[in-house]
């Protein structure tokens, strides 16, 4: 029986208001925070000395969607090669903004190499690598007085890694002053938390504009880090960076990232993610991006690539046919998407089924905007396909894959050309 005493709500991310910080190279801005979409980053692992080399990774990373890339500023070499790095990006057309990532040293790189300081579109700063002591401040200063100079953004980034770690002990006495003293994890998330937000207070009280500092406090527990950016959410409202830092390789820095993230996501907190993925041997770099396109696609927040449903196959199809069909559909809209996204705007929300047989094939091939509903085990090789949910044709013989390729490229080119 049907029950209508009440309509089942739907499900969509809660928005979240964070001030809006803008990433620049030139002309090409990437608005954070605010009304505009969750952005995808990720970091080069090439030695930035090897600029070449640095702005070719660069440069996959930004065509494979990364909308701002990190690299490594550690040395004076590192600092006087990221100019380098950004001339080679410009002459290949790629405007993607630069983010250096400094510790320790940033000081005084930024001070030295004044060319490195004005290629980079945003800093990264870890308020747990800045200096001891006295020197904290005056260094982190140094630091802020560089973006503001320069007019860049800044990350002030902590990691549990390198946590304040007189700023700890500190936490640790009080704690233990109290009648009740809190659990030591939930001293160290405060200790994270406090560690961002003091330092983006000093650095707002040095007059930089609080929009133009975006906050970090990653951690590399699923639990950990929802506790702490939950908290951090309702503390602040200046853009979040999101990710689980060190998540791992393969399989499970994969789920890691997608669970914490997504859980975050859904509750609005987040303005800017990274999967910190352990590339595996021989494994495309790109493969962080991927991740975390996905992973915002898949809760619809935002659309990047033509989305491929396909069933997992099961006893009623004996042939690996549908899965070949399915991957090579993936793999042909991946890949002409830095083509396609200029060529044909709107191509990202396209949809497309493939499925293995007769039981869920036509219904789910309706859904999509062009499905295929190939034959399984015993059924007549006859494989129909659906355009905008409608029986459009029946493909039969030995070249339904080819033909299905063509007739998907056709329909993109009808539809978004
Ligand atoms: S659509 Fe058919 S082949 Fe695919 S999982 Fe369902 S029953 Fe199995």
């Amino acid at each position: 029986m049907v029950n209508d005493s009440h309509a089942i709500s739907l499900s969509q991310p809660k928005a979240r208001r964070s001030l809006q910080a803008r990433v620049a190279w030139g002309d090409h801005v990437v608005t954070v925070g605010g009304d505009a979409p969750v952005r995808v980053q990720s970091m080069t692992n090439t030695d930035t000395v090897d600029a070449i080399g640095t702005a070719i990774q660069i440069k996959e990373l930004a065509l494979a969607g990364s909308e701002m890339v990190r690299l490594t500023v550690n040395t004076p070499e590192a600092a006087q090669a990221v100019p380098h790095v950004r001339e080679q990006l410009d002459r290949m057309g790629i405007h993607v903004p630069l983010i250096g990532d400094f510790h320790y040293n940033g000081h005084r790189l930024l001070t030295d190499y004044p060319d490195c300081a004005q290629a980079l579109s945003k800093y990264r700063i870890n308020p747990g690598n800045v200096g001891k002591g006295d020197k904290h401040d005056k260094q982190f200063g140094q630091m802020i007085e560089a973006a503001m100079r320069y007019n860049k953004a800044v990350r002030i980034g902590v990691n549990w890694g390198s946590l304040d770690q007189e700023l700890l002990a500190q936490l640790m006495d009080t704690n233990a002053q109290r009648a009740q003293p809190f659990d030591a994890k939930q001293v160290m998330y405060e200790a994270l938390i406090t560690s961002a937000i003091d330092s983006a207070k000093l650095a707002e009280s040095m007059g930089m504009a609080p929009e133009q500092i975006l906050l970090s406090c990653k951690v590399s527990g699923v639990q950990d880090l929802i506790a702490v950016y939950r908290e951090l959410a309702q503390r602040c409202n200046y853009p979040l960076h999101l990710g689980l830092t060190e998540a791992g390789m393969g399989t499970r820095g994969t789920v890691a990232s997608a669970t914490a993230l997504s859980i975050l996501l859904q509750e609005g907190i987040g303005d800017t993610i990274r999967v910190s993925l352990t590339p595996q041997p021989g494994e495309a770099r790109t493969q962080e991006v991927v991740i975390a396109s996905e992973i915002l696609q898949a809760l619809g927040l935002r659309a990047f690539v033509p989305s491929v449903t396909a069933c997992p196959g099961c006893g009623r199809t004996t042939s690996t046919t549908f899965q070949e069909l399915a991957k090579e559909i993936d793999d042909f809209l991946r890949a002409q998407m830095p083509v396609w996204r200029s060529q044909y705007p709107g191509v990202e929300n396209l949809k497309v089924a493939v499925m293995g047989c007769i039981v869920n094939g036509p219904g789910e091939s309706k859904h999509a905007d062009i499905g295929i509903s190939l034959p399984g085990s015993g059924e007549a090789p006859a494989a129909p396909v659906f355009i905008d949910g409608e029986k459009a044709m029946t493909l039969r013989g030995d070249n339904i894959a080819r033909e299905f390729h063509q007739i998907v490229e056709t329909y993109i080119e009808k539809r978004f050309g």
